[in-house]
């Protein structure tokens, strides 16, 4: 009797027990016998509050190696682990405790009073994860208290193991549910694509209530026998401050646009590093190819979602291609079909993308109509994203299929437009969406982020010489930033909203 997940991500770790699992930013080193023995007493400490093999136990917690812990702690008592974004307010939370109805809800010690109520009209019993300060009565109290030893919980590759709300990039939040197998399988497999061992030193930067920092990047360094430098969050100094001790680094764009933003990127400081990879929302070409300028380093970009973990790559020895998401992963199926017939597409055409394997996850918690919605007969998810596969096969990632304008009957791909303002000069950055047209249904907007004072007119002008008619924006607008969530996604929903009157329609 195992328990998969668990025991698959420590397989290595386990042989190493003095081995540092985690750098931690005040300098202090968490061991693989730590891991052990911390995520024991926080298995013991949730058995103890009553949670049952299947119980929800959800988490809004600041990132710590104890927040990361009661993870693995969850798992090992057969719970499943709910976390959720720090950003979401009280009247969010409400809304998410309602729904996962989970057992145990905990949250930072400063948040406790103002979740109090919160937690009692769902039903969870509320407690805080103090990580310097151990409040009496916390969960870090009984977790002290409690043995480091504990008999892992037996599960099924199939139970289980943990549930996701999505961004919420393009409307509410869905919970994904995700098994044990869908986790281990997945970090297997970006284990021996990625070449992770026991030597790999990992910045890890990322948030750990999303599944690129949970997952992507917790899992493959763990499951790897590896290190992680463990930081607080993403932060210029602290990067170049760990820099020299790692050996591999995943972001988002975002991140990687502000280190070229600092002159200290340069190929000395970034020679020793064996991979950069990229992933959550879409890394402009330009971007990456300024990134391979300064550091003669090509990142990797990857493709994922909270429902299917992650589904391609590009190739670790092969060509990183620059603007696509590379191959389908070993044991991932993926098809490119057309939106209306759900018929599979020949290369090279645009169509939904779908996938099918071990990393698709179980369904949409409490969501049966939605999950039987979003699923083929033959097992394939419709992912929502459109895209192509190239001769050679690499994906190209065109844009979600919510935001495809349709506009005088013609479909119209933002990225495309985007692509062609970015090229401008003096743009930096761009979004494209379609707003109520009174003629055409949707009619094309431009959202710029412009280096200078730029000229609508002079713009528009240059665009006629690069789009066909239908693709121009009728109007150009300009903002300071575009709304971004705390993964880097553009919001186009509030663009759509903001702009909604723009052009006279409705
Ligand atoms: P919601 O589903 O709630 O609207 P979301 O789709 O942003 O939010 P996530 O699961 O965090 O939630 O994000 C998955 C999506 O992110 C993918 O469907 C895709 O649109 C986008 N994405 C991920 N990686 C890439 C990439 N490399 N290039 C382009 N888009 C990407
Ligand atoms: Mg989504």
């Amino acid at each position: 009797m195992t328990n998969p997940l668990f025991d698959g991500l420590l397989a290595t770790g386990r042989t190493t027990p003095d081995k540092c699992f985690a750098i931690l930013p005040d300098g202090r080193e968490f061991t693989y016998a730590d891991v052990e023995a911390v995520s024991a007493r926080f298995a013991n400490a949730l058995v103890a509050l009553g949670v049952e093999p299947g119980d929800r136990v959800a988490v809004q917690a600041d990132k710590s190696i104890e927040a990361l812990m009661l993870y693995l702690g969850t798992v090992r008592a057969g719970g499943v682990f709910l976390p959720l974004n720090t950003a979401y307010t009280p009247t969010e939370i409400d809304y998410f405790l309602n729904d996962a109805k989970p057992r145990v809800f905990v949250c930072d010690p400063a948040k406790r009073d103002g979740l109090a109520a919160t937690a009692e009209g769902a039903g969870a019993r509320l407690e805080t994860l103090g990580v310097r300060a151990m409040d009496a009565g916390s969960l870090n109290a009984q977790a002290d208290a409690a043995s480091g030893e504990f008999a892992t919980v037996a599960r099924q590759p199939s139970d289980l193991a943990a549930i996701l709300y999505t961004s919420g990039t393009t409307g509410r939040s869905k919970g994904a549910m995700l098994t044990q197998d869908n986790l281990l399988s997945n970090a297997e497999v970006l284990r021996d694509y990625w070449r992770f061992t026991a030597e790999d030193v990992l910045l890890h930067l990322l948030p750990i209530f999303h599944t690129h920092g949970l997952f992507v990047a917790s899992n493959t360094a763990m499951i790897a026998g590896g290190t992680m430098i463990f930081l607080p969050k993403f932060d210029v100094e602290q990067v170049f401050k760990y820099l020299p001790r790692a050996t591999a680094m995943m972001g988002v764009p975002t991140f990687y646009t502000r280190l070229l933003a600092d002159e200290r990127l340069n190929r000395e400081r970034t020679a020793h590093m064996r991979l950069f990879t990229s992933g959550s929302a879409p890394l402009l070409a330009e971007t990456h190819r300024a990134f391979e300028e300064r550091t003669g380093q090509r990142i990797l970009e990857r493709y994922g979602m909270t429902e299917t973990n992650m589904s391609t790559s590009n190739p670790y020895d092969g060509e990183r291609r620059a603007g696509t998401v590379g191959f389908p992963l070993p044991g991932v199926e993926l098809r490119i079909v057309d939106a209306e017939t759900a018929k599979p597409l020949p290369d090279g055409e645009i169509g939904v993308i779908e996938v099918k394997g071990p990393n698709v996850f179980c369904g949409y918690w409490q969501m049966p109509e939605k999950t039987a919605a979003e699923f083929r007969a033959d097992g394939f998810f419709i992912t929502g994203d459109l895209g192509l596969i190239d001769p050679q096969g690499y994906v190209t990632i065109v844009g979600r299929g919510k935001d495809l304008i349709i506009s005088g009957g013609f479909n119209i791909y933002p990225k495309e437009v985007e692509l062609a303002l970015d090229e401008l000069p003096g743009v930096v950055e761009s979004a494209v969406v379609g707003v109520p047209h009174p003629d055409f249904g949707e009619g094309v907007v431009g959202v710029v982020v412009a280096r200078r004072a730029l000229d609508e007119a002079e713009l528009t002008g240059a665009l006629a010489e690069r789009l066909a008619r239908f693709k121009q924006p009728k109007r150009i607008v300009f903002v300071d930033e575009l709304p971004r969530n705390t993964m880097g996604k553009v919001q186009k929903n509030i663009l759509r909203d903001r702009f909604a009157d723009l052009l006279g329609g409705k």
